[in-house]
């Protein structure tokens, strides 16, 4: 089985964030692993549904995972991996930013079986960090890298985001060449979006901020990828890159449409084709759970169509390097693609170039047409 346990607590929100999170100056380190680990009781006495009974991977991402008290995520990990012990190699991701990152923190995530971190680096730029309202500065995440590494911590992925409005003080290509210059096993690269309800929707409703165009992002996305492919990174998802032997076992699970398990406030859950997903909010949920009875947590649940299934199968492929099986995708769809420069159509599989990464979303929609009609 793979588990994701989502810890949403973080100390601000950053200006462009729209994920389930609770901003808290003091967290409820306790109150929170009693409420997912009863969560992680229901499925554990569940009948039907996947069973948990050893782990393959397990990812705490937020929110900020790093912001819990030590002793309550040795409490919470401790807990889990007892009643579900990690199979050989399995593969323990945290996502941490850089500020909680201490050569102490490090050794105590190193004790309880963490052995990836994902770090919030997004740019070196004091200016573009500001602006995002990052509370961490850049000599910060060189710092924490140290710690991880001086841990015994050796596989430690940097996210970064690109295309930002023009007009803030930052140089993608000098923020890329810095993250190599740490040696990380693997980058997270995420175009800048205007979503609706954050602080950087009221400035851009205002006219305080004018978003970068499709043509900025699209150029430093291209020169993302040309610049990892030389340092020797394996471009092998559209937002991810690695060095060989690096890719991140967890998300490539989603990728690969395989089952797992989602704990804490809106955490989703997938098995077969079953889908659901959690209470979205932190105090609707534990209220949920504490109320409930024995109840889950879950806000909504469907389940696939085969067609359905289908279109996720040829989305999350497409995303991916290894791409989607030729008959997938009806050969005079694929075939202009491959003119196109968008796609390399081989014997057995359809894979999308960079370019083709680039415009995904109307791809994937070209497959869906001749179905959905
Ligand atoms: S740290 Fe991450 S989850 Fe928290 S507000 Fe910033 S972007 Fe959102």
């Amino acid at each position: 089985m793979h588990l994701y346990i989502h810890v949403p607590f973080c100390a601000r929100r950053c200006s462009y964030c729209d994920f389930a999170i609770a901003v808290r100056r003091e967290v409820p380190s306790a109150s929170y692993v009693d409420t997912v680990l009863a969560e992680w009781r229901m499925w554990r006495e569940r009948e039907g549904g996947p069973s948990a009974d050893t782990l393959a991977t397990l990812y705490l991402g937020g929110g900020t995972p790093s912001l819990l008290a030590p002793d309550e995520m040795d409490r919470l990990v401790g807990t889990i991996l007892k009643d579900a012990p990690l199979l050989d190699g399995a593969e323990v991701t945290l996502e941490a930013n850089p500020d909680d990152v201490t050569g102490e923190r490090a050794g105590d995530w190193v004790r309880l079986g963490i052995n990836r971190v994902s770090l919030g680096a997004q740019s070196f730029s004091p200016a573009a960090l500001r602006w995002m309202h990052r509370g961490h500065r850049p000599e910060q995440v060189e710092r924490a890298v140290t710690h991880l590494r001086g841990a015994g911590i050796e596989d430690v992925s940097l996210d970064l985001i690109y295309g930002l409005p023009r007009d803030i003080a930052r140089d993608w290509e000098d923020d890329l060449s810095r993250a190599l210059a740490l040696d990380p096993t693997h980058l997270s690269l995420y175009g800048l979006t205007v979503e609706a309800h954050t602080p950087l929707a009221k400035w851009v409703g205002r006219g305080r901020v004018r978003p970068a165009a499709d043509e900025v992002h699209a150029v430093e996305f291209l020169a993302a990828h040309g610049i990892l492919e030389t340092a020797g990174f394996d471009h092998y998802e559209v937002s991810n890159a690695c060095r060989p032997g690096y890719r991140a076992r967890h998300n490539s699970a989603y990728w690969r449409r395989a089952d797992y398990i989602g704990l804490g406030p809106s955490a989703h859950s997938a098995w077969g084709r079953h889908r659901q997903w959690n209470v979205r909010q932190w105090e609707a949920y534990r209220r949920e759970v504490v109320a409930g009875g024995g109840r889950q947590p879950v806000a909504g649940a469907e389940d696939l169509t085969a067609r359905e299934v289908r279109l996720e199968e040829v989305y999350l492929g497409l995303r991916t390097s290894d791409g989607v099986p030729g008959g997938h995708i009806q050969e005079s769809v694929s075939g202009r693609w491959r003119a196109a420069g968008w796609a390399e159509v081989g014997l057995e599989r359809v894979r999308l170039t960079p370019e083709g990464w680039l415009r995904l979303d109307a791809l994937v929609g070209e497959v869906a047409e001749p179905e959905l009609n």
